[in-house]
């Protein structure tokens, strides 16, 4: 069966056609998919029952479902636990701000990248997401929380690059007028630093954002905490991002998670600005969050901000991500996919 709703709009005309049937049809379909969050076709009303019997025949809608929702007491951010069609389990979070509600989505169920810090590793690789199943997160979220969200970040579970086929298919299809028409500058791309994915995305000279783990000045701290430095190195990674900002002329984000004694001394601090400097950048701190498996513990406030002072000397624009959801595991690193069946 097909999933009908990673399919763009021109592909799902030519297969209604294909069928017999009017190509407007195709736009009443796509509407209901993608603007209602259909998650049958017996809701859509303006098709005929003959026909939407032929739909499920072909199609498959897939969705997910609600296994487990965690509201944080402290900022009201909504953890969920999402069911998949075949049983597996990922999360993604939604969270207000000032200009509205952002979701942060999952690519992956599990992640290969194995970073140290990070939670999302921890159980292992199971599969790609599809692009229905990226969209699903946030089709999901909206009718449960009777919201409409404006901004995505590609910062959950899984490294959106190492899926990059179905992650492009689902930005054109989150983007597309004839969907929830998500503008490219309200969607933010996270990479562990996958450079020949970095590469492949300038072709696209999409208006996203795109953000960097970057997390260590130099090789030495970076092979320690983050393996896909073995393949693409920091001189490798900071030269592709070079070329990504002269491309595109975006300004990358570069996300630094704070770890005491690990990255975050005076010397680690130089050695960041002498590398960014000139960079059309932004740095983004994170004090490290606490994952159960791991004693990682963040910098102290006096840490971050001589860090900060430091990089300000260098003309870099720095800020601190402020943490969200942090009763609820909710916060960047501590994402996971949960047990699937078996
Ligand atoms: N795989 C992509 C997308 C994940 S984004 C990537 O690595 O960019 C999640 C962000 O949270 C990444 O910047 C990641 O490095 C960061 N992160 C992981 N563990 C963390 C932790 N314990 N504390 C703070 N940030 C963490």
């Amino acid at each position: 069966m097909t999933d009908i709703k990673s399919m763009t709009l021109s592909e799902l005309k030519d297969e209604i056609t294909a069928m017999g049937e009017k190509s407007f049809k195709a736009g009443q379909i796509y509407s209901w998919l993608h603007k209602h969050g259909a998650v049958s076709f017996d809701e859509m009303t303006n098709i005929s029952k003959e026909f939407r019997s032929k739909l499920e025949k072909n199609y498959d809608i897939y969705t997910c479902t609600i296994e487990k929702k965690l509201v944080s007491v402290y900022d009201n951010t909504v953890k969920y636990l999402f069911r998949l069609h075949d049983g597996e389990l990922i999360e993604s979070v939604v969270m207000k701000y000032k200009y509205g509600y952002t979701i942060c989505v999952s690519s992956q169920v599990g992640c290969k990248m194995g970073c140290k810090f990070c939670a999302s590793g921890i159980a292992g690789f199971i599969r790609n997401l599809t692009a229905s199943e990226i969209l699903s997160q946030i089709y999901t979220a909206q009718k449960d929380l009777g919201i409409r969200i404006s901004h995505i970040v590609m910062m959950g579970v899984g490294e959106p690059l190492d899926n990059f086929d179905n992650v492009m298919r689902f930005l054109s299809l989150i983007s597309d007028e004839n969907g929830l028409n998500i503008s490219m500058r309200n969607i933010s791309l996270s990479t562990c630093g996958v450079v020949s994915g970095i590469y492949e995305l300038m072709e696209k000279k999409l208006q996203l954002t795109l953000s960097i783990s970057l997390h260590a000045p130099n090789d030495e701290i970076r092979n320690q905490t983050m393996p896909v430095n073995s393949k693409w190195n920091v001189d490798t990674l900071l030269k592709a991002c070079r070329d990504y900002t002269k491309t595109t002329s975006r300004r990358i984000s570069f996300e630094y998670a704070m770890i005491s004694g690990v990255n975050d001394s005076d010397e680690c601090a130089r050695e960041l600005g002498r590398r960014l400097k000139g960079m059309l950048c932004h740095v983004n701190l994170i004090p490290v969050n606490s994952v159960k498996e791991r004693d990682y513990k963040k910098s102290s406030d006096n840490r971050i901000a001589e860090f900060i002072k430091i990089l300000e000397k260098f003309g870099i624009n720095v800020t601190v991500r402020r943490t969200l959801g942090s009763d609820i595991n909710a916060s960047c690193g501590q994402l996971r996919r949960g047990e699937g069946p078996k």
